[in-house]
């Protein structure tokens, strides 16, 4: 590779990336240059190189501000890994691995230094920074999570407010803030707190294309339980399901597992012993899924978070967008999912109503009115028919053109229907009814209903009477929701939800408006599977690759067990994919993978290496480019499902499972299995059959098919005395008609 930007090769031998991504380099040459700093990316913008490299590049020790423990080790962690001297001073270490520490900073072995903010602080430490300063200089300041600083935000920390301390006694020393906060008043707010002289800023757009969002309409306990277990099937890889109440967290991580889903829980109820193994186990893919409270979640650097489901809804958009968002930092594609649930609303309205002074009792008006505001909007995100890309992105000030072909509306856009008609009758209804009810009692005089209710106040005899029985129940429900939402219909706040009519509805009734309804869709599993695939294109690649991806991945998980680090800190699922579908076998192609610096070339390509030459033994390359050609022609979707199907199976078998336990573990029969491993064989697939029969019975098998040749199954069958079954025969059949005339 010739390249004369000194930049960029500084990123690929200390990161093994070979382009920076949008952003990244200007931010890195204004801080080279000295200038202040605030670089605003979404998560999974790639903020963190934008401190780190100009730390490398330059002479002198960085700080970097950080306010989470979690947050500096696995920092630290993974640009230990890259071979970066790094360190972090908290109150987790010993004094003595303080000394440690400072000894080794002192020692000209460490670029970065990670501290707590309270920490920057204490005197000692303060006497410390003047020595550094003395004697190999500090190059800069980073303050990490900046928002911190802002009371505005979501996570004000007291002592990020003395963080601008940093700029009256270094003032020559560049600082850069970095966040992901997406609001303007909490931006505004960091570069005042942190006094910075005339920074660059960098603000990304927040659009992170990757993630697919959708909603789900929520159908009954049983139906959405059913639902949340077949996205987490579907979707595999890594992810998070978002819950409420502890209460719910627990019983969906019980069920999840009864159904032989690796979940674990995650809520303030737990100790917080458990809080941290859980978190570890989930991070490190011991376990998939983590069922967790809103409590999660900050301060996870996890980058292959495949999906976010939030199984009841959001209190506001803001963290809906945080916490969707912690899917898909490493850019691969992602699934954000909602179900939206009514029931859900009223609870949180209902906690709402709580809001109380702790001191006097009284309800707290403004906070309440603000969290009821907050609430709506993410009713109209979800009950929204416009791109939710859109409907987002604009929340935030930033707007965004729609059709972004990778969420449900765009996807697949609700048809809407005219119900003008019908919203005539409803409303004048409540006017009939001299507007002193809630809309259930509306319905049931609708739909003509006779109960005490409506005798007791006369209402059968008024006009509209069963004016409304040609639609359900659940469409009049829909319709008085929808109208109150749109603003058609006014609604009282006291608890009884009257129905009152506004001027807009009195438009409706003269005609002067008309009323669009989205048609919801059912969200059965039927349609659920018509849902974009994660990862299609990786799901349609050659067999061969998928398994050599699969022993990798083994690789890691054993390098990253040994070392205690999580998997993705040694190779990213992109590096990963790279690898299996490049298959290098020397150090030269090796390094460039993107992801392989000079520090990981040297400690693990000969690892990796070894396992793809094993994997040519069975999987000669010049194969790969055959069955990838093969592959590369249109097929049909029933050839390319049975494929799909047998690649499971293939896969499963390879990584140790016998035939029974893949057939409990797929819900197939035995008899499919075998089917399948024989099909697999008979299309020219290495299998090694060990497992399946043993040599011994090969042989005799063998001996059957040189004596009286493979054509007819049930002379085989004879000949073997019936002591071996049809499907021993099949494969050992297969192998053999193999290695007789190769494909
Ligand atoms: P943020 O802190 O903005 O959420 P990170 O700094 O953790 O994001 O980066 C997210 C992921 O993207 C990490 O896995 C990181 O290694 C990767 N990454 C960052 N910059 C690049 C780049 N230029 N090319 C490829 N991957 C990158
Ligand atoms: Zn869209």
């Amino acid at each position: 590779m010739t390249n004369s930007d000194p930049l960029q090769q500084a990123l690929k031998q200390y990161f093994g990336y070979e382009t920076f991504r949008a952003g990244q380099r200007e931010i890195i040459e204004a801080n080279m240059a000295g200038r202040d700093t605030l670089a605003i990316m979404p998560t999974g913008g790639g903020k963190s190189i934008c401190f780190q490299l100009p730390a490398l590049l330059k002479t002198g020790v960085t700080i970097v501000v950080s306010p989470l423990i979690a947050l500096m080790q696995d920092q630290v962690t993974a640009l230990k890994e890259n071979g970066i001297g790094a360190t972090f001073l908290n109150s987790t270490l010993t004094g003595r691995e303080s000394n440690q520490r400072s000894q080794a900073i002192l020692n000209g072995a460490i670029k970065l230094v990670y501290v707590a903010p309270e920490r920057l602080f204490a005197e000692q430490f303060l006497g410390f920074l003047n020595i550094i300063k003395g004697k190999m200089g500090i190059a800069g300041f980073a303050v990490d999570e900046a928002h911190c600083v802002s009371e505005w935000g979501h996570d004000f920390r007291p002592e990020y407010r003395q963080l601008s301390r940093i700029r009256q006694i270094y003032p020559d020393v560049p600082v850069i803030g970095l966040t992901a906060t997406a609001t303007e008043r909490v931006r505004a707010d960091i570069s005042q707190q942190l006094e910075l002289k005339q920074p660059y800023v960098h603000v990304a757009s927040f659009n992170r294309s990757n993630l697919y969002y959708e909603v789900v309409p929520k159908q009954g306990n049983e139906q959405t339980y059913t639902n949340l277990l077949h996205e987490v099937k579907r979707l595999q890889g890594s992810g998070i399901v978002y819950c409420l109440s502890r209460k719910r967290v627990d019983e969906i991580s019980d069920r999840l597992r009864q159904d032989g889903i690796e979940a674990i829980a995650y809520h303030a109820g737990l100790g917080a012993k458990e809080r941290e193994e859980n978190q570890t186990r989930w991070i490190r893919d011991d376990v998939q899924v983590m069922v967790a409270t809103v409590a999660f979640g900050m301060g996870i650097n996890k980058p292959d978070v495949r999906f976010v489901i939030h199984y009841d809804l959001p209190k506001n958009i803001e963290g809906y967008y945080q916490e969707s968002g912690r899917a898909g930092r490493d850019g691969e594609d992602s699934h954000c999912t909602l179900f939206l649930g009514y029931q859900d609303l009223e609870t949180i309205k209902y906690l709402i109503a709580q809001k109380v002074d702790p001191h006097t009792n009284e309800p707290l008006e403004a906070e309440q009115r603000i969290a009821q505001q907050q609430l709506r909007q993410v009713v109209d995100y979800a009950e929204g028919t416009a791109c939710r890309r859109t409907i987002l992105l604009r929340y935030f000030g930033e707007s965004f053109q729609g059709d972004c072909n990778n969420c449900d509306n765009c996807l697949t856009p609700k048809p809407m229907e005219d119900w003008t008609v019908e919203t005539q009758k409803f409303l004048s209804c409540i006017a009939r009814a001299k507007e002193r009810f809630g809309s259930g009692h509306i319905i049931d005089i609708l739909r003509g209903s006779l109960n005490k209710k409506v005798l007791q106040y006369n209402h059968e005899n008024l006009s509209t009477h069963g004016i409304g029985k040609d639609r359900s129940l659940d469409e009049w429900r829909q319709l008085a929701r929808s109208l109150v939402h749109q603003g058609l219909l006014s609604q009282t706040t006291d608890g009884y939800g009257i129905l009152k009519l506004n001027d807009r509805s009195w438009e409706v009734m003269r005609n002067q408006r008309n009323v669009l309804l989205p048609i919801e869709r059912d969200a059965t599993p039927a349609t659920v599977s018509d849902r974009p695939k994660i990862s299609d294109e990786i799901g349609d690649r050659p067999i061969d690759i998928n398994i050599l991806f699969e022993r990798l991945r083994l690789l890691r998980k054993n390098l990253a067990d040994e070392q205690a680090v999580p998997p993705y800190v040694i190779f990213s699922n992109a590096t990963l994919n790279q690898m299996a579908e490049q298959q290098p076998t020397t150090h030269h192609d090796f390094a460039k993978l993107s992801g392989v610096g000079t520090k990981k070339l040297e400690q693990y390509a000969d690892s990796f290496i070894s396992i793809i030459l094993e994997h040519h033994q069975q999987y000669p390359p010049a194969e790969i480019t055959q069955s990838t050609k093969v592959q590369k022609e249109p097929v049909s979707s029933s050839k390319l499902s049975k494929a799909s199907t047998q690649r499971e199976t293939l896969v499963m078998y390879e990584n140790g499972l016998s035939v029974d336990e893949i057939a409990r573990d797929r819900h197939l029969k035995t008899a499919t299995i075998w089917t399948h491993l024989v099909q697999l064989v008979e299309s020219g697939y290495a299998i090694n059959c060990d497992r399946l029969v043993t040599p011994e019975r090969q042989s005799v098998i063998y001996g059957a098919l040189e004596a009286i040749g493979g054509d007819g199954l049930r002379n085989l069958f004879d000949h073997l005395r019936e002591e071996y079954t049809y499907d021993e025969i099949k494969i050992i059949r297969a192998i053999w008609q193999n290695e007789k005339e190769p494909l």
